[in-house]
């Protein structure tokens, strides 16, 4: 016989459990929206008082000091300038992250986007022998988002790549249609990343515990920026790594056509 009474019960706790779930989920989501606001005000905070304070030591760079005082406005200085590295990180980290703060997508041709980033990261690849090469196809490659966005995303990759590989290797960066998808590849011949470390690598603060990694400078707030522009661009991210052998970062994003 039809129970109707024990299974309209049982439609009725499913329909609670699922209330209860759907306020945690919108709860969870306002407090993550305040942790960002957080973040955001308290890097603008830092940021005006740390201007100053970077001014001035840029006043003394000229004057005659010798010795202990020397050596305290240089290591003050270094100190000032990665404070602004990481409150700028910050800001840009809100700002990717807000939902309220949605991408305006437009065509984005990413042979330039390269040949810009390559461009931007030649000192540092100089300093360090690294080779950077782009290849990319006879066609147009189009991606729909945010240049500047984009922009920060292969930079990211690029100067990671450079900074965690050994001196006299080779960086590549790849791009492709796939569909109507576009593809950016970055791969190096780096330290590589353990399969440990690649679980938090998008977290932000993550550094590796590889030393040869951790002895190149960084906020570790990079990665976590590119998933962010990803993710809000409708794309996703995918690594090949190997310990020793090099990581290929892929990038998938949606693709545009060209303007009429
Ligand atoms: P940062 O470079 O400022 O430390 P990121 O978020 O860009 O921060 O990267 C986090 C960590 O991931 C780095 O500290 C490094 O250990 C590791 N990593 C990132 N890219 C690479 C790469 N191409 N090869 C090896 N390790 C990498």
């Amino acid at each position: 016989a039809l129970d109707i009474g024990h299974d309209l019960g049982t439609a009725i706790l499913n329909v609670r459990a699922f209330e209860r779930e759907h306020r945690l989920v919108k709860e969870l989501q306002a407090l993550d929206q305040y942790k960002g606001q957080l973040i955001a005000t308290v890097a603008h905070e830092l940021k005006n008082p740390l201007t100053s304070i970077v001014g001035y030591l840029e006043m003394l760079e000229g004057e005659d000091v010798e010795g202990a005082v020397k050596q305290a406005l240089s290591a003050m200085d270094r100190g000032a300038r990665r404070m602004v590295r990481v409150i700028d990180d910050l800001l840009l980290l809100s700002k990717v992250g807000d939902p309220s703060n949605p991408v305006i997508p437009r065509p984005v041709d990413l042979a330039s986007v390269a040949a810009d980033v390559v461009d931007l990261t030649s000192v540092a690849a100089q300093k360090r022998d690294i080779t950077v090469l782009v290849e990319s196809p006879t066609y147009p490659v189009l991606a729909s988002g945010d240049p500047d966005e984009l922009d920060r995303v292969l930079s990211n990759l690029v100067s990671n790549a450079v900074k965690y590989s050994e001196p006299g290797r080779t960086v590549t960066v790849c791009l492709a249609r796939d569909g109507e998808e576009v593809v950016v590849e970055c791969r190096d011949e780096g330290f590589g990343i353990s399969p440990e470390d690649q679980e938090k690598l998008f977290t932000e603060f993550f550094r590796s515990t590889n030393p040869v990694a951790v002895a190149q400078p960084g906020t570790g707030l990079g990665l976590a920026i590119v998933a962010r522009i990803v993710e809000r661009h409708g794309g996703r991210i995918e690594l090949d790594s190997e310990l020793g052998r090099g990581s290929t970062f892929r990038v998938r994003l949606p693709g545009a056509q060209p303007a009429a």
